[in-house]
């Protein structure tokens, strides 16, 4: 299910233009256009999806699948073993700012906690 008014669909279906560094199965992965560190990906399904909040039984193995290529694109940018970061942000505290659900993969640098 896509959505046409959706910035994610449309970086997924190819309407706009991203770094992609994935694209597997139900998942696509491409690199962040505003990078908060040195890796700053973004993996996503391919079906819309709002936010983490609205999977139900029916997404089957979609976040493990999306946490798997997250983990494969840390070791690809070599910073599994430096660390890396993975965030869900759900709704307007954590910051969200487009709503189709994205797992932010962060690496690269030494990252505070708790982050602000
Ligand atoms: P959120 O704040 O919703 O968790 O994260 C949205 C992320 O999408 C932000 O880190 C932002 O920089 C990124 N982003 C927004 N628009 C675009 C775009 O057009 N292309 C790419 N590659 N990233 C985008
Ligand atoms: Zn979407």
């Amino acid at each position: 299910m896509k959505d046409p008014d959706c910035l994610f669909c449309k970086i997924v279906a190819g309407d706009i233009p991203s770094t992609s560094v994935l694209d597997r199965g139900n998942v696509f992965a491409f690199r962040d256009v505003s990078p908060q560190a040195p890796t700053h990906i973004l993996v996503v399904p391919k079906d819309h999806v709002r936010d983490v909040s609205a999977l139900g039984p029916e997404h089957g193995e979609l976040l493990g699948e999306m946490i798997a290529a997250a983990n494969e694109l840390a070791r690809a940018d070599g910073i599994d073993t430096s660390g890396y970061r993975l965030v869900l942000n759900v709704g307007p505290d954590a910051g969200q700012t487009v709503f189709h659900l994205h797992l932010h993969l962060l690496g690269g640098r030494p990252m505070a906690w708790p982050p602000g």
